[in-house]
């Protein structure tokens, strides 16, 4: 699974230091949320530059790119698609030109609504570049703020038609204005770093500058950021109820992350205290799946008194471009991605932890890695309740019919997998191990209840969704 993209803002009040390199550490920071693009757009109270490219931040951007790139006001975009193909046109931030100056956007979510919206301004003549929901919010903002003359009307106007999840940076001339949606679904934070406030995906993108964490961007709010700072909410904000993505706690964000004041690396900690107090086992060692379960693990280790172990080495270098054309090398992939240590494995009674199971066949093939090595019981235990639905706002999951635990009972994915027990986190403690009320969490894939509207034609709808290979 990806999770779809990572934003970064910058505004130096001091408008002689160029934003440019603070932004490309953030992203770097922010690699984890997408591999496929990256892009930089900065103003300099005269001009816009924007610069965009296919890969990693290290491969788009030199030395020399990053110091064209001069301006005070700025925003950055780490891209993995789950609308729109993997190409140069869809990668972000996206900008436009008019008789007003120009409007940079970048996006992290999916607007569930994006085709209608387009297929109404198609048919008023606009013609879009790329086929994401991204350029839909920028062509909007443009074309709303046409009338308004006020941006942060414009985004209040066009907010009100957006469904779905998006935190956005945007660059409205030198102006830099962050939005999140009404329910908050996508993290988003503000931060600062002496003289420059920075808003970003993730905390670690301010670590990376030797910055400070402030506060998260609440759900529903819009901060222009320019000589002063100024927040607005959403006209709606106060009416709809939070939803934050549970997944961003189990997987998706780094552990050193902060998200809406939750430390993620407590979070994963706590997993792993309550995965044990859920479903202990009869085992001499507990390992992770690297790297995501690391931290659970050593969660699990700790409450149940077991001996943390590593028995499963990843190579850190095997990324998304790595190719490998037929199914059966992209089965085998696991046995690129990850090497077993076999003097930890041989004859022990070990407990796996992994994050989640999707489809369950890169669990299935991790544990027949294990067996082949020596393990003598594998006790697999989920810091994640069964997946069971789809998501639609902005994780590349798999379509129903593709999630094993929409298909089977858990008995039956035990053996499917071939583990001698296993146990999944419960809905309950998950929700407490967050710390989040439960009806301020999204938990869609987890029991079919999404906290928007969906389209109508469901299948339609995912048949059209750009899915991962
Ligand atoms: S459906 Fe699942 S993955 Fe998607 S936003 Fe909700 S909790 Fe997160």
């Amino acid at each position: 699974m990806q999770d779809k993209c990572g934003i970064v803002g910058a505004y130096s009040h001091n408008k002689s230091k160029n934003i440019s390199r603070s932004i490309y550490y953030g992203l770097y920071a922010l690699q984890h949320r997408g591999q496929e693009s990256a892009g930089i757009s900065v103003h300099n109270g005269n001009e816009m530059s924007t610069y965009r490219g296919m890969g990693l931040v290290c491969d788009v951007f030199n030395n020399e790119s990053i110091e064209e790139l001069e301006g005070y006001a700025g925003i950055g975009h780490v891209r993995y698609s789950t609308t729109g193909k993997s190409k140069i046109e869809n990668s972000q931030p996206f900008f436009n030109e008019f008789q007003f100056g120009k409007i940079a956007v970048a996006h992290n979510g999916d607007v569930i609504n994006s085709m209608e919206l387009r297929g109404e301004m198609e048919k008023r003549g606009y013609e879009f570049k790329s086929d994401t929901d991204s350029e839909v919010i920028c062509q909007l903002l443009t074309e709303t703020y046409l009338k308004t003359n006020d941006i942060v009307d414009a985004i209040q106007e066009i907010v009100k038609r957006l469904i779905g999840s998006y935190s956005l940076v945007i660059l409205f001339n030198n102006d830099l204005i962050v939005v999140r949606d009404p329910i908050g679904i996508k993290p988003l934070s503000l931060g600062k770093k002496g003289d420059m406030d920075v808003v970003a995906s993730e905390t670690v993108a301010f670590d990376a500058i030797d910055g400070e964490y402030i506060r998260s961007i609440e759900p529903g709010e819009i901060l222009v950021i320019n000589d002063e700072m100024k927040s607005y909410m959403m006209e709606n904000a106060g009416s709809v109820k939070r939803a934050h993505c549970m997944f961003e706690y189990v997987y998706f964000a780094r552990p050193d992350s902060i998200l809406d004041d939750r430390n993620v690396y407590e979070v994963r900690l706590n997993i792993g205290r309550y995965l044990c107090r859920e479903y202990s086992a009869d085992a001499e060692i507990v390992m992770p799946v690297p790297d995501s379960a690391i931290t659970a693990s050593i969660g699990y280790s700790r409450e149940s008194g077991l001996p943390y172990g590593e028995g499963l080495i990843k190579n850190r270098y095997v990324g998304r471009t790595f190719i490998m054309p037929t199914q059966e090398e992209r089965e085998n992939s696991v046995r690129l991605k990850m090497n077993p240590v076999k003097s930890e494995l041989k004859g022990k009674k070990i407990v796996l932890i992994d994050d989640s199971i999707v489809r369950g066949t890169t669990s299935k093939a991790t544990v027949d890695v294990l067996k082949e090595a020596g393990a003598k019981e594998i006790h697999l235990r989920i810091g994640c309740p069964p997946i069971i639905s789809p998501c639609y706002y902005g994780i590349a999951m798999a379509t129903k019919k593709e999630l094993i635990a929409s298909n089977k009972e858990i008995e039956e994915i035990r053996e499917y997998l071939g583990v001698d027990s296993l146990g999944y986190l419960s809905v309950d403690s998950l929700v407490e191990c967050i710390g989040i009320k439960r009806d301020e969490l999204c938990l869609g894939c987890l029991t079919g209840e999404y906290p928007t509207s969906l389209p109508e034609n469901i299948e339609e709808y995912e048949a059209k969704r750009c899915t991962c290979p």
